[in-house]
């Protein structure tokens, strides 16, 4: 029996890039619709039911982020977001909105097809969103539970606010989590300006956990929007 492609609704207003993404998408097996505007992409959404969303944040009728507030409201389904290189503080809105990831232009074929696959395995294996107990990583262990940490067969010792920070990201390991989130979650709302804390805190994880802390294997900076705990190690 052949397996059902799954269907992908890209909202997106540079026709140019319909073009570019159905045919990399369905060289990758998935089914494409696509939309100019939101107001039609809200319309398809209901129509279609699609596995996933790429929604550019740059739209004509409808605001990127008031869209994401209004799928987020009856789906879960998983949203990428696409947005021009400057807009930094759009894509962090768009993640706090309930986006699971973004790209920005102009992004790579691979790349976009990597975060697909990563979306749509993690929605397949665990609805819920949760995480797994012992979460692997090239040679790190994280044992979520008992809040142990080796690398190789080394135990590493964490702070409290280490340990809760790096839990934190391997929960959304493969994704960006925001520095408000990672602040409101670990520290408290009452903190969530207080970026210094995180780079701090990131700055002595990195030197207990990776080999080069110059160059993160495992802990990745996004520029202005946040952090991601590579899983492809
Ligand atoms: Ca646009």
């Amino acid at each position: 029996m052949k397996s059902v492609k799954p269907l992908i609704l890209v909202i997106e207003d540079n026709y140019q890039l319909h073009i570019l993404l159905r045919t990399t998408l369905e060289s990758f097996n998935y089914q494409v619709v696509t939309s100019l505007t939101g107001q039609e992409g809200l319309v398809m959404a209901r129509k279609h039911q699609p596995s996933l969303l790429i929604l550019d944040l740059g739209l004509p009728d409808i605001d990127g982020q008031e869209l994401i507030c209004r799928f987020r409201k009856g789906s879960e389904v998983p949203i990428i977001v696409l947005s021009a290189r400057d807009q930094e503080e759009d894509i962090t809105q768009a993640l706090d909105h309930g986006a699971d990831d973004y790209l920005t232009k102009p992004f790579s074929p691979s790349v976009l097809i990597s975060r697909i696959n990563a979306l749509l395995r993690r929605v397949a294996k665990n609805p819920s969103g949760g995480a797994n107990e012992v979460f692997r990583v090239g040679d790190l262990t994280i044992e979520l539970t008992r809040r142990r940490v080796f690398v190789g067969a080394k135990e590493v010792n964490l702070t409290p606010i280490e340990f809760n920070l790096l839990s934190e990201l391997v929960r959304h390991a493969g994704f960006v989590v925001t520095h408000r989130h990672l602040l409101e979650k670990v520290w408290g709302v009452s903190h969530i300006e207080h970026s210094h804390y995180l780079r701090i805190y990131m700055g002595q994880l990195r030197h207990k956990l990776e080999s080069n802390p110059a160059s993160p294997r495992y802990l990745l900076t996004e520029a202005g929007v946040g952090y991601r705990l590579n899983e492809n190690n």
